[in-house]
């Protein structure tokens, strides 16, 4: 058969989040077909759908080349060219520096705005939305796989047939307790209440007025807030939003099967205030207070996995690498393992599949693997919890050891992503 007769490869991607989104860019990019199936009913619009998220400059590298116009990334992003880490005395509510890198290079993005710029970038016949995941089969010459999944518009079942199926299910991965059913997700010690501000209107308002003069690199700093036995993130987001985090240490929530986020009441809310008012500045609490619908994630991670593809099914983005946020590396890790799928899938070409996997496999579970333990153990310096051979972190006191710990790009392999 002529080459250009020849049947297109074929991945049914499972997921339509970033890493969904990523992985189809990099395999049409290549030439392959893809398919994108996502339970969730449509696209998600507007900003109420998550938060702020960084992108590292590799990240940002790889974005643009799939949208083919570097300015649509920088034009829907701020830069976060600032990590800095400080210290608040919570009986005096008096702030000063711990550390301070004008080297960082990141991006901030709001989910949903990343999220849309990449989704909008795909040809629409790729994405299959309110299309469940069920079950999947390998042939027996391990030639194709076959995935069934649930239409939730009227609850009838598809069959689709590719040569790859790619795990992009998040986290709490169905396909991945398949291979691993005994893999259990590690509850961190502590939730993250999260919010994003919209200032818009409100610029001069006495709230803006106050974080912007005791956090004066908004709009370019990643600020870390370093109290005793928890820590805030703040930043800045495109659009007149600020994003902030706090984390809270608390026993495990009960949480449903199928998800991390909590549900909230009004109680709720007016605890994380006490308890903000206990250590933060006062300009942060108001922020934090005037936010509309904060929500709360328990953070999870899981010890790396050993192998991340089986015969023709390959985890990429969460379901590969559950990690704490301390790092940002989530959804960088997953961007990048889009990429490196393609690029393997590109060299061996799918009939040399298994080494393709193979090399996609050694090439990220290094890398992965040594990012999440990072941030498994950054986070639990930040909240102040036991560590092996180390006391806990305490922001009024700290060693030349916790402030080179404290900063970003201590991460391993962060050179890679410059
Ligand atoms: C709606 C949403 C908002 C988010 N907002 C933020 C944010 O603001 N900041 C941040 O840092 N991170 C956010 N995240 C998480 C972030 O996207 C990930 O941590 C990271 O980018 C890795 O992405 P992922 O695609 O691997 O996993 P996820 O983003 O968790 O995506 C997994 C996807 O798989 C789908 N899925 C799961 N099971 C099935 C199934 N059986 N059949 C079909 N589809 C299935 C889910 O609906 C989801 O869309 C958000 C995730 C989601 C889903």
């Amino acid at each position: 058969m002529a080459d250009d007769q020849k049947k297109k490869a074929k991945a049914i991607i499972v997921g339509g989040s970033i890493a969904g989104v990523s992985c189809a860019h990099a395999l049409t990019s290549i030439g392959w077909e893809v398919a994108v199936l996502e339970k969730t009913g449509a696209p998600p619009t507007g900003s109420s759908t998550g938060a702020g998220l960084g992108l590292d400059p590799l990240s940002q590298t790889l974005i643009s080349s799939w949208l083919g116009n570097p300015q649509l990334l920088q034009q829907a992003t701020l830069p976060l060219t600032v990590d800095q880490n400080r210290a608040t005395d919570g009986a005096t509510k008096e702030s000063w520096n711990l550390t301070r890198d004008e080297e960082y290079n990141f991006r901030a993005a709001h989910w949903a705005d990343l999220h849309a710029l990449l989704y909008n970038a795909l040809p629409p016949d790729v994405f299959f939305w309110g299309h469940q995941f069920i079950s999947f089969s390998i042939s027996e010459d391990k030639s194709f796989v076959k995935v069934k999944a649930k239409l939730l518009r009227n609850d009838d079942f598809v069959e689709i047939d590719g040569d790859l199926l790619v795990a992009a299910d998040g986290c709490l991965s169905l396909i991945r307790q398949h291979f691993l059913p005994d893999l259990k997700l590690r509850y961190s010690g502590y939730c993250a209440w999260r919010g994003v501000l919209d200032f818009s209107g409100k610029e001069d308002s006495e709230t803006m007025k106050g974080i912007r003069r005791a956090y004066p690199d908004l709009g370019r700093c990643l600020y870390f807030d370093l109290g005793s036995g928890t820590h805030t993130v703040l930043y800045e987001l495109l659009n007149k939003r600020l994003n902030w985090i706090f984390y809270v240490n608390q026993p495990e929530p009960e949480i449903k099967r199928n998800s991390v986020t909590t549900k909230v009441s009004e109680e709720m809310i007016d605890e994380m205030i006490k308890e903000a008012e206990k250590t933060w500045v006062p300009e942060l609490v108001k922020v934090m207070k005037e936010t509309k619908d904060p929500f709360i994630n328990a953070i999870y991670d899981c010890d790396p996995l050993r192998q991340i593809y089986w015969d023709n099914v390959v985890l990429i983005g969460d379901a590969a690498h559950p990690t704490t946020p301390h790092g940002l590396r989530s959804t960088n890790m997953t961007i990048l393992d889009s990429a490196v799928l393609g690029k393997c899938l590109e060299k061996w070409g799918v009939e040399n599949l298994h080494t393709a996997l193979e090399e996609y496999q050694s090439t990220r579970l290094p890398v992965t693997s040594k990012q999440v333990l990072h941030s498994r153990w950054l986070g639990r310096i930040k909240q102040g919890l036991h560590l092996p051979n180390r006391e806990p972190f305490d922001p009024k006191n700290t060693s030349p050891e916790d402030l080179k710990d404290l900063q970003q790009k201590n991460m391993p392999f962060f050179a890679i992503n410059h």
